[in-house]
């Protein structure tokens, strides 16, 4: 089959490799219809994530049809329209039981690996390196999907791709952030990045009863969709010192709550514009400024950081002094994808959300290194692209 597998630094390819088969009873293969490139596969594309092998299969947002089913696989069958959860989980360890998904203690092969890295081990993520299990990815013809029976949601019929691929990530986790805010009426929401994430957020933020959400970025066109998709105010970081303005928007308070919804880019292209003013902003010298640590110094006394950012190793200078003196909640995690994934199709399926308004791109499989060109630069205007095998 064909697949988009990493070779280095911006250095993705599109190869014949040789097809997955079932290993497991309990695994299923799936043909690919609609595969997204995330965020998070820019940080293995830009080189953050250690651990990725030449000829990796990338991509963890994924949908398509059943082919092949395992032994003991009860309730899947061929022919059914899956999509898959970007975490690989068991389904009964202790962290499963809690719903803790993205912790699963059984799915990651590399255990060894990320207790090195982290103090404990994580879920298996599919294309996500060799740290999070080595699994294949999906963007590719086929994959092998573990613990069939535990992630994938079932689509009902007369639902397009384009309405319920998110439900893999992006859709949850900008939910999933949301959440964490534990937002109540007349809350004022801040977020930091308009990419796919950060919108879902922006939207999720809303639905969740926030009277004011603030969207902060320094790409135009990004800015425009949270203003016109979701009627967010907007603040572009090149142009204004973010915690002076977050200040004044709110009678000198700061926000209810703030999302980090930028992760590890704030260290890469971000950084090379932001580095002054987020400088002067934090008010102190600092070597790596973030969007985490503006989020940290903006948000009010009292109130919630909530991380959906990527983040691998060390972030620096986290200013905890003043998350302790200021009493701040800080909630952050790869997502527990499997927990929302009915309750948002079910949204989906009511009209309170559609995922499908922040495409952008569809392209052809064989076209993925123009579209991670396109979507890493924000080139052509671009905020998510869809990847389709069979086109
Ligand atoms: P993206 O790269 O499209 O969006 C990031 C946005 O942040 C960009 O629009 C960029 O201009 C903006 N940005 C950069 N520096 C900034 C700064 N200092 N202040 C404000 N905005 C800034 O990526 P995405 O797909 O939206 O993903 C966002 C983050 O979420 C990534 O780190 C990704 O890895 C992460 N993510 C996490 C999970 C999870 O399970 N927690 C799941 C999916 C994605
Ligand atoms: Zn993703
Ligand atoms: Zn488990």
């Amino acid at each position: 089959m064909k697949a988009n597998c990493w070779h280095g630094v911006n250095d993705v390819r599109i190869e014949r490799v040789p097809d997955p088969t079932i290993l497991n009873q309990t695994d299923v293969i799936v043909k690919i219809t609609s595969t997204a490139i995330c965020g998070s596969d820019l940080h293995l594309y830009d080189g953050y994530v250690p651990s990725m092998e030449a000829g990796d299969i990338l991509g963890h947002e994924f949908m398509g049809e059943v082919v092949e089913c395992g032994a003991g696989v009860k309730r899947l069958k061929v022919g059914d329209r899956i999509v898959v959860p970007f975490p690989i989980a068991c389904g009964h360890c202790f962290a499963c039981e809690q719903k803790m998904f993205s912790v699963c203690e059984n799915s990651n092969p590399n255990a060894e690996m990320a207790e090195k890295m982290w103090g404990h081990s994580t879920a298996g993520i599919f294309g996500y390196s060799h740290l999070t299990g080595g699994y294949a990815g999906g963007q590719a013809e086929y994959a092998r999907v573990p613990y069939a029976d535990v992630g994938p949601l079932v689509v009902p019929e007369g639902l397009s791709d384009d309405k319920v691929l998110f439900l893999s990530d992006i859709l949850p986790t900008g939910y999933m952030a949301a959440e964490a805010c534990d937002i109540k009426p007349g809350d004022v929401v801040a977020v930091w990045g308009c990419g796919p994430v950060g919108q879902f957020a922006i939207q999720s933020a809303f639905l969740l009863g926030a009277e004011r959400v603030i969207a902060i970025d320094r790409f135009p066109e990004r800015l425009a969709m949270a203003r016109d998709l979701s009627k967010a105010e907007v603040l572009n970081y090149e142009e204004v010192d973010i915690i002076d303005a977050l200040k004044q928007m709110t009678g000198g308070r700061g926000p209810d709550a703030c999302i980090d919804a930028v992760g590890m880019e704030a260290h890469g292209t971000g950084i090379a514009y932001a580095y002054d003013r987020i400088k002067q902003a934090m008010r102190m010298e600092t070597e790596r400024p973030t969007a985490l640590r503006e989020a940290m110094l903006a948000c009010r006394n009292g109130g919630v950081v909530s991380v959906p950012g990527v983040y691998g190793g060390f972030a620096d200078k986290i200013p905890i002094g003043s998350v302790m003196n200021r009493s701040l909640t800080i909630r952050t995690g790869q997502t527990h994808v499997h927990r929302y994934m009915q309750p948002l199709l079910e949204r989906i399926q009511k009209g309170e959300l559609d995922p499908a308004c922040i495409i952008t791109h569809h392209m052809a499989l064989d076209d993925a290194p123009h579209g991670y060109e396109i979507f890493k630069h924000k080139q052509d205007q671009c905020v998510k692209v869809v990847l389709h095998p069979g086109m």
